[in-house]
């Protein structure tokens, strides 16, 4: 099988109406959803409100994130069984392709001219995914090693 080919986002007819997708092996792990809220124009009413849904197999695998110089926290979508199986270290290439593709489908999305776009690619040129967190990291919210 063939990782990290699949767009992890798919943009659909009607704003916030997203699919999402794991990362590496393209599995669907978020689905429009339909609530019920109450209308702005008269409280009394329902209206059917569009949000996305996660799946049972959704999970969210935090990593270190090298860009532009500094180190951050970032969350990459993916299934059940990729969680386990990233390897920041050897996938980093096609992780942030990944990323830098999904940031492009949404500024696409709203309309974003094509100087975004590539201003997208630029600032995600020299970006390197470090390694996961630990859970003492996850616990503090900040990265406890320099890489
Ligand atoms: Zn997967």
């Amino acid at each position: 099988m063939i990782h990290y080919v699949r767009d992890y986002i798919a943009s659909g007819e009607v704003f916030a109406d997203e699919s999402v997708f794991c990362i590496r092996c393209g599995t669907q792990i978020m689905d429009l959803g339909y609530m019920e809220m109450p209308s702005v124009h008269d409280p009394q009413k329902k209206v059917n409100v569009a949000y996305r849904k996660k799946l049972s197999n959704y999970r969210l695998l935090p990593v270190a994130l090298y860009r532009k110089g500094s180190r951050t926290v970032t969350h990459l979508p993916c299934c059940q069984d990729c969680v386990k199986e990233i390897d920041p270290g050897n996938d980093t290439g096609a992780i942030i392709r990944q990323i830098k593709r999904a940031m492009q489908i949404e500024a696409r999305y709203i309309g974003m001219p094509d100087e975004a776009l590539q201003s997208i690619e630029k600032a995600w040129e020299e970006a390197k995914i470090l390694r996961k967190l630990n859970p003492q990291e996850m616990i503090e919210g900040k990265l406890l090693q320099e890489d």
